[in-house]
């Protein structure tokens, strides 16, 4: 298979940028509904099973928010990367990236044999 061209590459991190914002946008709106909903169980004095039921959402929408976040972040170092050429080159290494892990992972930084062992203690 052949690299694809920075040109349906860019696009590709584009359309993914454009779709981690739109998650963004959808957490954040049902983030503040489940911020509203515990405020107005936490107003009952009455112990309410659903309250913890919030709560619990409100902790991954927490994370799943977070994540997004560091996820276009990611995508915007790799469009950066793109931008002067340095795209799909693994950036502990300097090895390319093979092709099929850019499909997978558009924000890649790392191959595949870097990203498992980087990190991780030295053997
Ligand atoms: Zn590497």
């Amino acid at each position: 298979m052949a690299p694809p061209e920075p040109a349906e590459q860019r696009q590709v991190l584009l359309d993914e940028r454009t779709r981690t914002l739109a998650l963004i946008e959808s957490l954040t709106a049902r983030l503040s509904e489940v911020v509203e909903a515990s405020a107005d169980e936490a107003s009952d004095d009455e112990h309410d099973p659903e309250g913890t039921t919030l709560a619990v959402e409100r902790g991954q929408l927490v994370a799943q928010l977070a994540r997004s976040r560091v996820r276009v972040e990611e995508i915007d170092a790799a469009l950066e990367r793109l931008g002067r050429g340095a795209y799909g080159v693994c950036q502990t290494c300097g090895t390319p990236i093979d092709p099929e892990r850019l499909e997978v992972l558009p924000a890649a930084r790392q191959c595949v044999r870097c990203a498992m062992h980087g990190g991780s203690t030295r053997w």
